[in-house]
């Protein structure tokens, strides 16, 4: 039995989504930087998780199965991760299909508002960095605009482009919460809120999302993550106590170009916290 401490990194994304490397770049890298549990998970699909589990069993690393489901909630897009469900299960396959369904319609018009603005060829230029052709992301336009050079870094293409409110944003209604925490737990998965800090929902929206979340079946909650700041890791500590979440601790990995975080190297969770894979121990692949 190992003594080592975990160092858990449950959240990242391979080419099959936004990522630009693929599961088993990851899986290296993972090892590499010290990873001893990973999970892969691509927004809104599992194609990647076969190929994930086989790289992270090659590596002599723990491997949960995971995805990143795009939810909508109060008017706002908020992310729900699943880990250790049955990555064939059939009815988790079909409700990822049906959220994945309106990307392409939406990356064209995307591409008809960028184009108004004066940035032609957006989506030719996006469908360039995809790896999943059902998977066209704003990432994969924030690439192509710095690209051609509309701006210095893709974080500048979501402050003037692809936020809400900018030009080249574009409403879409993805899954809801119950379904989505319902395909992962009848998974036999976790389900898990993924970075809260980022949402812009008010203090009472927060509390009902935490709330329907608990009430549908959802798990946990992350804590350590590439998205909050130390502040927000102490603020979200406090709900999972209040709500009685487990902890999850991951990355968000994309890309050695663009991700401030890498893999492994986020700092532990607070004390006193259950983490998720003490309630998963019966599903991490070895
Ligand atoms: P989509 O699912 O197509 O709406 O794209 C969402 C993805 O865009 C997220 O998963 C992030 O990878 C990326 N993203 C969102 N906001 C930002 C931001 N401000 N800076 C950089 N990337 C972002
Ligand atoms: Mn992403
Ligand atoms: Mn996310
Ligand atoms: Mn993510």
């Amino acid at each position: 039995m190992s003594t080592l401490p975990i160092n858990a990194d449950l959240h990242c994304h391979s080419v099959v989504s936004d990522g630009t490397l693929t599961p088993e770049e990851l899986a290296a890298r993972a090892q590499a930087n010290g990873v001893t549990l990973w999970a892969l998970t691509d927004h809104d699909e599992i194609g990647g998780q076969r190929r994930a589990a086989a790289a992270a069993r090659a590596a002599g690393i723990g491997y949960l199965s995971g995805v990143e489901i795009s939810v909508t909630f109060a008017s706002e897009t908020v992310h729900i991760v699943g880990l250790g469900f049955d990555a064939e299960d059939p009815r988790m396959a079909q409700g990822l299909f049906d959220t994945r369904g309106g990307r392409g319609q939406r990356a064209h018009e995307i591409a008809a508002q960028l184009a108004a603005v004066g940035i032609p060829g957006a989506y030719e230029g996006a469908l360039k960095y995809v790896g999943n052709p059902e998977l066209i992301s704003r990432t994969h336009f924030a690439r192509y605009l710095v690209e051609a050079g509309f701006c210095k870094d893709t974080a500048e293409v979501f402050r003037k482009y692809l936020a809400d409110g900018k030009p080249g944003f574009v409403p879409h209604r993805w899954a809801s919460l119950r379904d989505a925490v319902a395909w992962i737990t009848q998974a036999g998965g976790m389900a898990v809120i993924a970075h809260p800090g980022r949402y812009k929902l008010t203090a009472n929206e927060e509390y009902a999302l935490f709330t329907e979340f608990k009430a549908h079946g959802g798990q946990g909650v992350e804590v350590v993550t590439g998205s909050h700041t130390p502040a927000e890791y102490a603020t979200y500590a406090g709900m999972a106590r209040e709500f009685g979440l487990a902890a999850s601790r991951g990355s968000d990995f994309h890309s050695p170009d663009e991700s401030h975080t890498d893999l492994g190297q986020l700092p532990p969770l607070p004390d006193g916290l259950t983490p998720v894979w003490t309630l998963l121990a019966d599903r991490i692949q070895h």
